[in-house]
């Protein structure tokens, strides 16, 4: 039957292996044979070991487990297209025309960029003698199906990516066990969280957490954009969030515009109040990608500073890294990846000649198929808005699908 090879490419993050073994085990059901490709672009164009074919019981307990079982790399040498004519040549001669990716828009980008380039490093293998011509026929056309593994819940297109659940949970626990030292000690603890381009981790964590006041690099001025935003970021999933939001909106409160209002002053007044009112704590969450209005970043350190020149409060920085991708996946983000992945087997066994890649996405409660290049172009005109400080623009783009 057909020949359908599986990877995980870019960023790891909990979830790619639910996705994982729902394609491969779809994939066998459905009577294909099915591949894994290991380390991401680079074993498809190294081929040899890191092409091999799955069976049912090679993805046997991995569910639980974060990470790729099947490693992720960047890959240099897929940029190039001699790179990409080593990756044919070695997925022509296993009878591989369907790709499943999972990674991020750069991965799928190059995995578009692949599936435009098929026949012609079809017509160069031939020429070359590398492959035959009743291998040419074979494979003459590759299918494409994507799914965004993500911590950042970064990508145009779906609710949530495969990985954003998990890494909320994580930084929630953190979080709540640092309320409780700081509540003793009557502390301020800022806390950095992931986030280049994006504030959801930010946000969200903020709004389950009781935080006093979060940063994100959306850096939206009044209240009531914040809860557009928010609103735009709020998944269906998400309803408790959402009343949690509704009901307890106050203690989500974003820096203003800092050229008509400095940062540090409401900062300031914030905490004051807080603490005035009985609250022995204060918690500040600030994504890594926080600036201000005008761009110049936003630190921990700098806010650190700020509070304890200010207000002279003991003041602690946790920055919680990699320890947010790490870890077992959420029941959700388990469900999403098995899920996506049987959808992404489905939409690759459906496709005909011409049908375009697509990303298996969220929307709302069910697993759909969007243009792939369509989301990557809207993706990355977010990032174009960001870079640009056009943040009204970015969160409208960003959206919902
Ligand atoms: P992510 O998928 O998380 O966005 P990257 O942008 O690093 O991560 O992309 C992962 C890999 O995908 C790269 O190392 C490269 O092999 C491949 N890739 C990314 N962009 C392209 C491109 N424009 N053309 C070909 N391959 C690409």
């Amino acid at each position: 039957g057909h020949g359908i090879a599986v990877f995980t490419s870019g960023g790891d993050s909990q979830g790619m292996n639910a996705a994982v073994r729902a394609v491969v085990r779809m994939g066998i059901y459905l009577g294909c044979k099915v591949y894994f490709i290991k380390e991401g672009y680079q074993g498809m164009v190294d081929g040899g070991e890191n092409i091999a074919e799955a069976n049912w019981a090679a993805v046997s307990s991995i569910i639980h487990r974060g990470g790729t079982v099947i490693g992720s790399a960047r890959c240099m040498d897929f940029k190039e297209r001699w790179g990409r004519l080593k990756a044919a040549e070695n997925l022509v001669k296993r009878g591989i025309t369907n790709l499943v990716v999972i990674g991020g828009d750069g991965s799928l980008t190059g995995a578009n960029l692949f599936r435009v380039e098929w026949s012609s490093l079809l017509d160069e293998l031939l020429q070359t003698g590398k492959i035959t011509n009743e291998e040419r026929q074979k494979n003459k056309s590759l299918h494409i199906a994507g799914m965004v593994g993500s911590i950042d819940n970064d990508f145009c297109g779906t609710d949530m990516t495969i990985g954003t659940d998990s890494a909320l949970h994580r930084i929630i626990e953190a979080i709540d066990a640092i309320v409780s030292t700081a509540y003793s000690h009557q502390r301020t603890f800022i806390m950095e969280v992931m986030g280049r381009h994006c504030g959801y981790l930010a946000l969200i964590s903020g709004v389950v957490t009781e935080a006093d006041y979060v940063f994100i690099p959306e850096s939206p001025p009044p209240t009531d954009w914040a809860r557009k935003l928010c609103d735009k970021l709020m998944q269906a999933s998400y309803l408790a969030v959402v009343a949690a939001l509704a009901s307890e909106a106050d203690y989500v409160f974003i820096p203003e515009d800092p050229v008509k209002t400095d940062w540090k002053d409401h900062l300031c007044k914030k905490l004051l109040q807080e603490r005035s009112s009985g609250q022995r704590l204060n918690i500040i969450i600030v994504a890594e990608g926080a600036t201000d209005r005008e761009g110049n970043p936003i630190t921990a350190e700098m806010v650190k500073k700020v509070v304890v020149d200010e207000l002279a409060q003991d003041t602690r920085i946790t920055v919680l890294g990699h320890v947010q991708r790490g870890g077992n996946p959420s029941a959700f983000d388990r469900v999403l990846g098995c899920r996506m992945g049987a959808e992404a087997v489905m939409a690759l066994m459906e496709a005909t000649d011409d049908t375009e890649p697509c990303v298996v996405s969220l929307d709302g409660n069910q697993a759909v198929r969007v243009p792939l290049m369509e989301c990557v172009e809207r993706t990355q005109a977010v990032a174009k808005a960001m870079s640009e400080k056009k943040f009204d623009l970015a969160v409208e783009l960003r959206g919902r699908s």
